[in-house]
C-alpha cells in the first residue's frame, strides 16, 4: 500500500521503517527543515546539547535496539547524586531532610498500592472513576506532612511529569507508576545520546522518502483512498502531537470522539535554557551542577555533549510560562544563577531559550494524562478513523517518552499491515 506519513519525528521515523519492511511504500511529510521533532541536538560549533528529549532509561529496550542497530553509544548519567538547594540550604540528594524523605517514602508506599489495583487499559478500570477527576496535587497534599517534603515531592513529579501536579489526573499519573512497578533494571534517566538525539533520527532518516519544510493542512479519505494536501495515497498516518493535529482539516471531519480525544490530550509546559560558559566552574561543587532548587530555573544540570562548557535549565509549568513573559529569560535565568555560583555571568558566552510551549509544530513539551481524560478520551486517541491513524507518543502506554514514540509506530505499522493485508 501506499502509505503517506505526517511527521519525521521518531513514531513516523519508526513506522516508516516498520512499514516499509513489511513491503509497503511509504512518504513522510514533515513541517520542519529537519527530521527528529522534539528531540533536536543544538550543535553550534563547540557547543552541543539536547533542546529536546534527552534521557533514557535503562529499560527503554526500542530505544537501544536503535541505537544499537544505528552504531550510536550511550553516554552513562553522571553518578554523583544531584545537589538539592531549598531556603539557601544545599544538601545532597543522598542524605535528605528526614521530613522529605520520610514524606516521599509515604507518597512510593501510597502510590505502591494504588496502582497495584489497576490495569491496562486505564479506562478499563471501573470503579476508580472517582480518581480520575483527581489530581496529583491533591494526592500529595494528603500525603505529606512536612513543607520541605511537600516541596520535594512536587518538584520530583514536576520534572517528570513536565508540568505542575495540579494538572496531572491522579489515576493517569497512576496507570505511569503501574508501568513501574512491573519493571525490572528500571534505572529512570540512566543514559542520553552520546552524539545527540538527532543523530540517532537522522541515521533512522536514511533512504526513507522524506518531504522537509512541508506542512501538511489538509486530508481528505474516501472509500478509494486519501489525499493528503491533494496528494493521493492509500493510507494516512498522522505522528504530530495532538496539539498540532487539532490544526489539520480532515474532510470528512474526524467524529466527536476523535475531536474529543485530542482536546483532552493535553500538553506539558516545559521549556529548556541553556548557556555556554567559558569554564565548568560548576565543577567540584555539590552535584557538580546538576542540581535541583526552590529558585526559578527548578532543575539545571551539565548538559554538555561537545568540548563547550554547557549548563541547561529544565523548567516546567506556570514558572516556564512566567519565565518567559520576563522578555529576557536568559537574563532572568543568569540572574538566578549568579545566586547559586557568583561568577555565572562573567564566565557567560552564550545562550539559547528552547521554548515548546509556543513551537508550532509542538505546542507543548510532552503529553500528560490530565484529569478526566482517562475515562473522557483516551480510549479513542490512538483509534483509527477509516483510512487515517493515529500515532506519536501520546497514543503509546509509555506516553511522553522516545520510548512511546517508537512503540506507537511499531503498533500503527502492525495495525495497518493486519487489517489491509
Ligand atoms: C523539553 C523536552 C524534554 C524531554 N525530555 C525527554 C527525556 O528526557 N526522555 C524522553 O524519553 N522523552 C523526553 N521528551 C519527550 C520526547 O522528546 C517525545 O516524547 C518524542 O520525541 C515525541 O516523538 P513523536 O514522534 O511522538 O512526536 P514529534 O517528535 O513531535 O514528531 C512529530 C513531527 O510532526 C511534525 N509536524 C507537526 N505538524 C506538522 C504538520 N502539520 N505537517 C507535517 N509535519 C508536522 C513535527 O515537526 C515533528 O517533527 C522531552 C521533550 C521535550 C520537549
Amino acid at each position: 500500500m501506499k502509505i503517506a506519513i505526517v511527521g519525521a519525528g521518531f513514531s513516523g521515523l519508526e513506522a516508516a521503517h516498520r512499514l516499509n519492511d513489511l513491503g509497503h511504500e511509504t512518504t513522510i511529510f514533515e513541517a520542519r527543515d529537519r527530521v527528529g521533532g522534539r528531540c533536536h541536538t543544538v550543535r553550534e560549533g563547540d557547543a552541543v546539547f539536547e533542546a529536546g528529549g534527552e534521557w533514557i532509561d535503562a529499560d527503554h529496550d526500542r530505544v537501544l535496539k536503535r541505537m544499537l542497530e544505528f552504531s550510536q553509544n550511550l553516554l552513562p548519567a553522571p553518578e554523583e547524586p544531584r545537589g538539592i538547594i531549598y531556603k539557601g540550604e544545599w544538601i545532597s540528594e543522598d542524605n535528605l531532610w528526614e521530613a522529605a524523605e520520610s514524606d516521599a517514602v509515604d507518597l512510593e508506599n501510597n502510590a505502591v498500592s494504588l496502582s497495584g489495583k489497576l490495569v491496562f487499559p486505564g479506562w478499563e478500570n471501573e470503579g476508580f472513576y472517582d480518581l480520575d477527576d483527581e489530581t496529583l496535587e491533591g494526592l500529595v497534599a494528603q500525603i505529606c506532612q512536612s513543607e520541605v517534603g511537600k516541596w520535594w515531592v512536587s518538584a520530583q513529579l514536576r520534572s517528570d511529569e513536565g508540568d505542575d501536579p495540579e494538572r496531572i489526573g491522579l489515576l493517569g499519573w497512576l496507570l505511569g507508576y503501574r508501568l513501574y512497578l512491573d519493571r525490572e533494571g528500571a534505572e529512570m534517566s540512566a543514559f542520553r545520546f552520546e552524539n545527540g538525539a538527532s543523530a540517532l533520527a537522522e541515521q533512522m532518516a536514511v533512504g526513507l522518502g522524506i518531504r522537509l519544510n512541508t506542512k501538511v493542512s489538509e486530508i481528505h479519505q474516501d472509500i478509494d483512498g486519501v489525499t493528503v494536501d491533494g496528494h493521493p495515497f492509500d493510507l494516512v498516518v498522522i505522528t504530530v502531537p495532538p496539539s498540532v493535529t487539532r490544526q489539520i482539516r480532515f474532510k470528512p471531519g474526524l467524529p466527536d470522539t476523535a475531536h474529543l480525544s485530542q482536546e483532552r490530550c493535553e500538553m506539558s509546559r516545559a521549556i529548556k535554557l541553556t548557556w555556554q560558559f567559558k569554564n565548568n566552574f560548576w565543577n567540584g561543587t555539590l552535584g557538580n551542577g546538576n542540581l535541583h532548587w526552590d529558585g526559578k530555573l527548578q532543575q539545571i544540570w551539565d548538559a554538555g555533549l561537545g568540548s563547550a562548557p554547557i549548563l541547561s535549565a529544565y523548567i516546567c509549568g506556570q514558572e516556564a510560562l512566567d519565565i518567559l513573559a520576563s522578555g529576557d529569560p536568559l537574563e532572568v535565568g543568569l540572574a538566578e544563577l549568579e545566586q547559586i555560583f557568583p561568577t555565572a555571568r562573567g564566565e557567560f558566552v552564550k545562550g539559547w531559550v528552547s521554548d515548546w510551549i509556543h513551537d508550532p509544530f509542538a505546542k507543548g513539551a510532552f503529553s500528560h494524562l490530565a484529569p478526566g481524560y482517562v475515562f473522557g478520551g483516551m480510549q479513542y486517541i490512538a483509534e483509527p478513523v477509516g483510512r487515517v491513524y493515529f500515532a506519536g507518543e501520546h497514543t503509546a502506554k509509555w506516553t511522553g517518552f522516545i520510548e512511546g514514540a517508537l512503540e506507537s509506530g511499531e503498533r500503527v505499522a502492525q495495525e495497518i499491515h493486519e487489517t489491509w493485508s
